[in-house]
Protein backbone atom coordinates (compact mmCIF):
# COMPACT_ATOMS: atom_id res chain seq x y z
CA UNK A 1 0.00 0.00 0.00
CA UNK A 2 1.01 3.40 -1.07
CA UNK A 3 1.65 5.93 1.69
CA UNK A 4 -0.33 8.93 1.68
CA UNK A 5 2.08 12.07 1.67
CA UNK A 6 0.22 14.00 3.63
CA UNK A 7 -1.25 13.23 6.80
CA UNK A 8 -1.11 16.38 9.68
CA UNK A 9 -1.80 19.90 9.08
CA UNK A 10 -0.25 22.09 11.46
CA UNK A 11 -1.83 25.69 11.84
CA UNK A 12 -0.62 29.02 13.50
CA UNK A 13 -3.14 30.76 15.05
CA UNK A 14 -2.72 34.57 15.41
CA UNK A 15 -2.73 36.46 12.28
CA UNK A 16 -3.73 33.18 10.29
CA UNK A 17 -6.88 31.96 12.01
CA UNK A 18 -7.62 35.09 14.02
CA UNK A 19 -6.68 38.62 13.89
CA UNK A 20 -3.81 39.48 16.12
CA UNK A 21 -1.46 42.22 15.11
CA UNK A 22 -4.23 45.22 14.93
CA UNK A 23 -4.95 44.92 18.65
CA UNK A 24 -1.29 45.22 19.54
CA UNK A 25 -0.95 48.30 17.21
CA UNK A 26 -4.07 49.53 18.69
CA UNK A 27 -2.58 49.60 22.03
CA UNK A 28 0.67 50.83 21.00
CA UNK A 29 -0.92 53.87 20.10
CA UNK A 30 -2.82 54.22 23.01
CA UNK A 31 0.41 53.94 24.72
CA UNK A 32 2.30 56.52 22.83
CA UNK A 33 -0.50 58.77 23.24
CA UNK A 34 -0.05 58.53 27.57
CA UNK A 35 3.58 59.18 27.07
CA UNK A 36 3.16 61.87 24.42
CA UNK A 37 4.53 64.51 26.82
CA UNK A 38 7.78 62.86 26.93
CA UNK A 39 8.30 61.85 23.45
CA UNK A 40 7.68 61.05 19.67
CA UNK A 41 5.61 58.87 19.31
CA UNK A 42 8.36 56.85 17.28
CA UNK A 43 10.44 57.13 19.71
CA UNK A 44 8.42 55.52 22.15
CA UNK A 45 7.83 52.92 19.81
CA UNK A 46 11.19 52.09 18.91
CA UNK A 47 12.16 51.63 22.53
CA UNK A 48 9.18 49.32 23.39
CA UNK A 49 10.23 46.74 20.46
CA UNK A 50 13.42 47.09 22.01
CA UNK A 51 12.30 46.10 25.56
CA UNK A 52 10.20 43.59 23.53
CA UNK A 53 13.36 41.99 21.56
CA UNK A 54 15.28 41.88 25.08
CA UNK A 55 12.68 40.55 27.14
CA UNK A 56 11.86 37.76 25.28
CA UNK A 57 14.14 35.38 26.85
CA UNK A 58 12.37 36.52 30.05
CA UNK A 59 9.14 36.55 28.98
CA UNK A 60 8.19 34.65 26.13
CA UNK A 61 5.77 35.58 23.88
CA UNK A 62 2.39 36.97 24.81
CA UNK A 63 0.42 40.56 26.17
CA UNK A 64 1.98 39.93 29.77
CA UNK A 65 5.44 40.26 28.53
CA UNK A 66 4.13 43.03 26.20
CA UNK A 67 2.71 44.86 29.01
CA UNK A 68 5.76 44.75 31.33
CA UNK A 69 8.04 46.14 28.19
CA UNK A 70 5.46 48.90 28.28
CA UNK A 71 5.96 49.72 31.74
CA UNK A 72 9.54 49.00 31.24
CA UNK A 73 9.79 51.81 28.42
CA UNK A 74 7.86 54.15 30.22
CA UNK A 75 10.09 54.25 33.28
CA UNK A 76 13.23 54.48 30.63
CA UNK A 77 11.65 56.98 28.20
CA UNK A 78 10.15 59.38 31.65
CA UNK A 79 14.07 58.76 33.25
CA UNK A 80 12.26 57.03 36.08
CA UNK A 81 9.58 59.69 37.02
CA UNK A 82 6.57 57.79 35.46
CA UNK A 83 3.71 58.90 37.78
CA UNK A 84 1.72 55.62 38.74
CA UNK A 85 -1.69 56.47 37.34
CA UNK A 86 0.16 56.11 33.97
CA UNK A 87 1.64 52.71 35.34
CA UNK A 88 -2.21 52.03 35.93
CA UNK A 89 -3.40 52.72 32.44
CA UNK A 90 -0.75 50.58 31.21
CA UNK A 91 -2.26 47.81 33.29
CA UNK A 92 -5.68 48.82 31.69
CA UNK A 93 -4.93 48.77 28.32
CA UNK A 94 -2.83 45.58 28.70
CA UNK A 95 -5.35 43.92 30.25
CA UNK A 96 -7.98 44.69 27.25
CA UNK A 97 -5.88 43.60 25.31
CA UNK A 98 -6.30 40.34 27.23
CA UNK A 99 -10.33 41.01 26.35
CA UNK A 100 -10.38 41.67 22.65
CA UNK A 101 -13.15 39.94 20.74
CA UNK A 102 -12.07 37.64 18.62
CA UNK A 103 -12.27 38.09 14.57
CA UNK A 104 -11.38 34.68 12.33
CA UNK A 105 -10.09 35.42 8.79
CA UNK A 106 -12.08 35.04 6.13
CA UNK A 107 -12.18 31.13 4.74
CA UNK A 108 -10.89 29.71 7.93
CA UNK A 109 -13.63 28.31 8.99
CA UNK A 110 -14.76 26.22 6.07
CA UNK A 111 -11.53 25.69 5.26
CA UNK A 112 -11.06 23.88 8.29
CA UNK A 113 -14.13 21.61 8.10
CA UNK A 114 -13.58 20.71 4.92
CA UNK A 115 -10.26 19.39 5.81
CA UNK A 116 -11.13 18.04 9.40
CA UNK A 117 -11.50 14.18 9.25
CA UNK A 118 -9.40 13.74 6.51
CA UNK A 119 -6.43 15.08 7.98
CA UNK A 120 -5.14 15.14 11.61
CA UNK A 121 -5.00 19.00 12.11
CA UNK A 122 -3.09 20.62 14.91
CA UNK A 123 -3.16 23.99 16.34
CA UNK A 124 0.42 25.20 17.18
CA UNK A 125 0.74 29.11 18.57
CA UNK A 126 3.12 30.61 20.89
CA UNK A 127 2.37 33.26 23.64
CA UNK A 128 -0.01 33.45 27.16
CA UNK A 129 -1.51 29.93 27.80
CA UNK A 130 -4.78 31.61 28.81
CA UNK A 131 -5.46 33.75 26.24
CA UNK A 132 -4.52 31.33 23.31
CA UNK A 133 -7.12 29.10 25.56
CA UNK A 134 -9.66 32.12 25.06
CA UNK A 135 -9.06 32.66 21.76
CA UNK A 136 -9.81 29.47 20.72
CA UNK A 137 -12.85 28.50 22.91
CA UNK A 138 -14.36 32.33 21.49
CA UNK A 139 -13.51 31.35 17.86
CA UNK A 140 -15.67 28.43 18.44
CA UNK A 141 -12.98 26.14 16.27
CA UNK A 142 -11.53 24.38 18.87
CA UNK A 143 -13.93 21.13 17.77
CA UNK A 144 -12.20 21.01 14.40
CA UNK A 145 -8.81 20.39 15.66
CA UNK A 146 -7.28 16.94 16.59
CA UNK A 147 -4.32 18.74 19.03
CA UNK A 148 -3.56 21.97 20.35
CA UNK A 149 0.17 22.34 21.03
CA UNK A 150 0.80 26.22 22.67
CA UNK A 151 4.74 26.63 22.48
CA UNK A 152 7.10 28.91 24.02
CA UNK A 153 9.03 29.06 21.22
CA UNK A 154 8.24 27.11 17.19
CA UNK A 155 12.06 25.96 15.87
CA UNK A 156 12.72 23.07 13.72
CA UNK A 157 12.59 20.58 16.62
CA UNK A 158 9.54 21.86 17.86
CA UNK A 159 7.88 20.87 14.70
CA UNK A 160 9.76 17.27 14.72
CA UNK A 161 8.45 17.14 17.92
CA UNK A 162 4.86 17.60 16.96
CA UNK A 163 3.93 15.76 13.63
CA UNK A 164 5.65 12.50 15.19
CA UNK A 165 4.03 12.73 17.88
CA UNK A 166 0.57 14.25 16.59
CA UNK A 167 1.18 12.77 13.13
CA UNK A 168 3.32 10.60 11.13
CA UNK A 169 6.14 12.71 11.52
CA UNK A 170 7.76 15.72 9.90
CA UNK A 171 8.06 14.92 6.00
CA UNK A 172 4.17 13.52 5.87
CA UNK A 173 3.05 17.14 7.75
CA UNK A 174 2.41 20.91 6.50
CA UNK A 175 2.56 24.26 8.57
CA UNK A 176 0.20 27.00 7.78
CA UNK A 177 0.79 30.71 9.21
CA UNK A 178 1.56 34.06 8.29
CA UNK A 179 4.94 34.36 10.09
CA UNK A 180 8.24 33.48 7.88
CA UNK A 181 10.24 33.06 10.98
CA UNK A 182 8.36 31.16 13.32
CA UNK A 183 5.78 29.33 10.93
CA UNK A 184 7.49 28.24 7.68
CA UNK A 185 11.19 28.11 7.68
CA UNK A 186 11.27 26.45 10.46
CA UNK A 187 8.97 23.21 9.59
CA UNK A 188 10.75 23.66 6.35
CA UNK A 189 14.01 22.91 8.13
CA UNK A 190 12.22 20.06 9.77
CA UNK A 191 11.24 18.40 6.75
CA UNK A 192 7.40 19.45 6.44
CA UNK A 193 5.79 21.51 3.60
CA UNK A 194 5.66 25.00 4.62
CA UNK A 195 2.72 27.20 3.15
CA UNK A 196 2.77 30.92 4.06
CA UNK A 197 0.03 33.07 4.34
CA UNK A 198 1.23 36.34 4.18
CA UNK A 199 -0.49 39.21 6.50
CA UNK A 200 -1.03 42.96 5.74
CA UNK A 201 0.26 43.27 9.40
CA UNK A 202 2.88 41.01 10.68
CA UNK A 203 5.57 41.78 14.11
CA UNK A 204 8.80 43.49 12.29
CA UNK A 205 10.60 40.73 14.53
CA UNK A 206 8.70 38.14 12.69
CA UNK A 207 9.99 39.02 9.50
CA UNK A 208 12.68 36.94 7.49
CA UNK A 209 13.87 36.34 3.64
CA UNK A 210 11.24 33.94 1.57
CA UNK A 211 12.44 30.92 1.15
CA UNK A 212 11.95 30.49 -2.30
CA UNK A 213 14.39 27.93 -3.29
CA UNK A 214 13.19 25.61 -0.64
CA UNK A 215 11.12 22.47 -2.95
CA UNK A 216 8.34 21.96 -0.04
CA UNK A 217 7.97 26.18 -0.02
CA UNK A 218 4.37 27.30 -0.87
CA UNK A 219 3.02 30.40 -0.84
CA UNK A 220 -1.01 31.55 -1.09
CA UNK A 221 -2.89 34.60 -0.94
CA UNK A 222 -5.39 33.51 2.06
CA UNK A 223 -6.66 30.49 3.58
CA UNK A 224 -9.28 29.60 0.63
CA UNK A 225 -6.24 28.72 -1.91
CA UNK A 226 -4.74 25.47 0.98
CA UNK A 227 -7.26 23.22 -0.70
CA UNK A 228 -5.29 23.52 -4.38
CA UNK A 229 -1.90 23.26 -2.62
CA UNK A 230 -2.99 20.21 -0.89
CA UNK A 231 -4.54 18.79 -3.96
CA UNK A 232 -1.00 19.32 -6.14
CA UNK A 233 0.90 17.05 -3.79
CA UNK A 234 -2.06 14.23 -3.89
MG1 LIG B 1 0.93 34.23 13.45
Amino acid sequence: MTQRPLTTIGFDADDTLWQNEQFYRLTELQFTDLLADHAASDIISARLLEAEKRNLRHYGFGIKGFTLSMIETAIEITEGEVPSNVIARILDIGRDLLAHPVETLPHVRQTLEALSGKYLLVLITKGDLFDQERKLAQSGLGDLFDAVEIVSDKNASTYRRIFSKVGDGPERAMMIGNSLKSDIVPALAAGSYGVFVPHELTWSFEHVDEPTEAPRFRKIGHLGELHSVIEALL
